[in-house]
């Protein structure tokens, strides 16, 4: 076969095999198991040397259509709870196969304009759904992850032009150690993210008044006090993985323009706090956050690689990334925006595209709608399991997440985390449901999240059976 320009006819055949899958693979998903671990051999099929002549295009798209569909944990469908991932709606699924049909070039204006101007069009959508200001500024980014590199570089830029270097140009020597503040609700995300800017993963200072992680406020007033005056960056976590949690976000604020520091928030998936009357209480303040992180691959239930991060001052994001300095780069337009100039990305897909899609299709309501299902699934859990005997729940129900653990009568308190532990792994041998196991204030917990689109009660009361059948074996 070799050259593909001998196959450029068979571009449209092969998208019609992708096409002629979707539909049964789709269809399958209700029914499915989530895992089938009795496919993964298939996987192997995938493997050997570098094909000399290769196959061909329909041999290889067949090839993976057939392995991937089997093998996949498909957590597209509505019974994955692990983690907090979301699936993609019908229109953000067909938005991101156009990202890939037109295959646009999302760094330079030049290279898509269409890409550019709808990128734009979706922050300012996006900003419209969490209640920020307009005239933020914002970039979409591959995850929160890089959301919050993104953010955290915005804020170490700030950092140390306060101490008087361009670290821009000329990187942190010389430098202090940049003063990181949070909770115990930080995200592992967060630390990465000072890691990778060279502030060191470990120098964030944590403080808590309990196990569970929560803010200790009078305490972080005094850290902030004591640092006399010397810029920090605080971090605020809106929605955390365990529990649902958030700290503060006002309070936090207030701490923030007190003692002149950078307020970075973490909402990967707790922004959409926002979305819904019932919880936009957890989100306020964010408008007053220097800088912001969402996901899109979580609650707006877009494809994978999709996060954004939102700056309150709309040059931040520009002043950080925009100074590649290329002769062949052209200079920061208001108009006419190269994004590879706002974020850590140089070339990019049209990530835009999903998401322009989405919220064109379902709007703030439909959005709303799905949000208020997910917080009343893990409401409806969170009294299942509160009220059965042989369940405990470990913590209030917080947005989308129920955090709990399988308690059966009679069995001593020393033997839960055991138990538990090895609960979660039978889970998620057992395939219908997936579920990860977590460590909370000690305790081996379940701790299922809900964000895919597809997900209604009855799927959270099929865990609750799972358990019910597994847990007496073990
Ligand atoms: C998931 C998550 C992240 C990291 O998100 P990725 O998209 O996986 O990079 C960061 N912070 C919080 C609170 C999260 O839940």
């Amino acid at each position: 076969m070799a050259d593909p320009l001998k196959e450029q006819d068979i571009a449209a055949p092969a998208l019609e095999l992708v096409h002629h899958a979707a539909e049964p693979y789709l269809n399958s998903l209700p029914e499915r198991l989530v895992h089938d671990t009795a496919l993964d051999s298939l996987i192997e099929e995938l493997t050997g040397p570098l094909p000399e002549q290769g196959d061909g295009t329909m041999a290889a798209v067949e090839q993976l259509l057939a392995v991937g569909t089997k093998a996949a944990i498909h957590t597209a469908g509505p019974r994955f709870f692990h983690l907090v991932v979301g699936g993609a709606t019908p229109a953000a699924m067909a938005g991101d196969w156009i990202a890939t049909l037109l295959d646009q070039n999302a760094g330079l204006w030049v290279s898509s304009p269409l890409a550019s101007r709808t990128e734009t069009v979706v922050l300012g959508w996006l900003k419209e759904l969490f209640g920020l200001p307009p005239e933020f500024g914002a970039v979409l980014t591959p995850s929160a992850t890089f959301a919050n590199l993104t953010g955290l570089a915005a804020a170490r830029r700030w950092w140390a032009e306060r101490h008087g270097v361009d670290v821009v140009a000329d990187g942190l020597a010389g430098l202090p150690q940049l003063p990181v503040l949070s909770s115990g609700l930080v995200h592992a995300s967060t630390r990465k993210a000072l890691q990778i800017l060279g502030c060191g993963r470990d120098t964030v200072r944590t403080f808590s008044r309990d196990d569970a992680g929560r803010v200790d406020l009078p305490a972080l007033e005094q850290a902030l006090q004591a640092l006399d005056g010397a810029p920090a960056v605080l971090v605020a976590n809106l929605g955390e993985v365990n529990t649902g949690d958030s700290d503060p976000i006002s309070a936090m604020a207030d701490l923030a323009e007190k003692y002149g520091a950078w307020l970075h928030v973490d909402g990967a998936f707790g922004l959409f706090a926002a979305v819904s009357p019932r919880t936009a209480g957890l989100a306020r303040g964010i408008e007053r956050a220097d800088s912001i992180t969402g996901d899109g691959h979580k609650w707006l239930n877009v494809p994978q690689e999709s996060g954004f991060s939102f700056v309150n001052d709309s040059t931040a994001l520009g002043k950080t990334f925009g100074s590649w300095g290329a002769a062949y780069l052209p200079t920061l337009d208001d108009e006419q925006i190269s994004y590879n100039m706002h974020g850590p990305e140089s070339s990019r897909r049209a990530r835009a595209f999903p998401i322009w899609a989405t919220l064109r299709a379902y709007g703030r309501v439909g959005y709303q709608e799905m949000v208020e299902r997910h917080l009343d699934v893990a409401a409806h859990l969170g009294r299942v399991v509160d009220e059965a005997p042989d369940f405990e729940l470990l913590a209030p129900v917080q947005l989308c997440v129920t955090c709990f653990r399988y308690r059966p009568p009679g069995v001593p308190e020393a033997e839960l985390n055991d138990l538990n532990a090895r609960l979660g792994a039978a889970i998620l041998e057992d395939g219908r449901v997936y579920v990860g196991t977590t460590t909370y204030r000690g305790m081996t917990a379940l701790r299922p999240t809900f964000v895919n689109w597809r997900i209604t009660d009855p799927e959270a009361d099929l865990l609750v059976h799972v358990i019910r059948e597994i847990g007496p074996r073990l």
